[in-house]
């Protein structure tokens, strides 16, 4: 790329940094953001170094907030008899898009992968067990990890600690096309999945 100056070489490198953009569409971009309003522009970088700053995660369920504890955690309609275990905040907003879960949450930030190394310790699942032992009123667990290896490892571990405290542990059903993303299942799709949830 030594045919552009050094500040655009420097924009594209970073954009191609991101998931999904090749060299191509980091160029592209790169020279959009050139296109933009001196305020536009100032927008977009004002916007991510706010995000960054400003977001952190929820004290109890793991979600991203501007919180200490997310909106979900502190909304008091909310049934806190059921926590669904999800891998990621998108999770959370697929979830929060079907309108018909009415539960709190618990966000692992990943999955148990023996073949990358990523065990029980790696992920947000140890303070799942503190807010379970300090909270009586949970009946139902619900795994909603992807349809794949390490989702399917992360619900059997999970179940496997949970099922001797006498907590209800489902699992939601196989709406989901298998090596599939919650996260992109439309809301018919993941609404049947939570509805046919079995237990483990
Ligand atoms: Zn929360």
């Amino acid at each position: 790329m030594r045919q552009y100056p050094r500040a655009l070489n420097r924009l594209i490198n970073e954009l191609s940094k991101l998931p999904g953009i090749g060299g191509k569409t980091a160029q592209r971009l790169a020279f959009h953001i050139l296109s933009l309003s001196d305020r536009e522009a100032e927008a977009l970088a004002d916007a991510i170094i706010n995000a960054k700053r400003g977001l952190k995660y929820c004290n109890v369920c793991g979600n991203l907030t501007d919180q200490e504890t997310c909106q979900i955690c502190s909304d008091t309609s909310r049934d806190r008899t059921v926590i669904c275990v999800v891998e990621t905040p998108q999770d959370v907003a697929a979830m929060e898009r079907i309108r018909e879960y009415k539960g709190l949450y618990h966000v692992l930030h990943g999955a148990i992968s023996p073949a990358e190394g990523i065990g029980p310790n790696d992920i947000n699942l140890k303070s799942l067990i503190t807010r379970l032992q300090g909270d009586s009123e949970v009946q139902e667990i619900i795994i909603a990890t992807n349809p794949n290896i390490e989702g399917e490892a992360t619900a059997m571990y999970i179940a496997r600690l949970l099922k001797p405290a006498g907590i209800k542990v489902t699992r939601i059903a196989h709406g989901i096309p298998v090596g599939g993303d919650l996260e992109y299942a439309d809301e018919v799709t993941l609404l049947k999945a939570v509805e046919g949830r079995r237990e483990l």
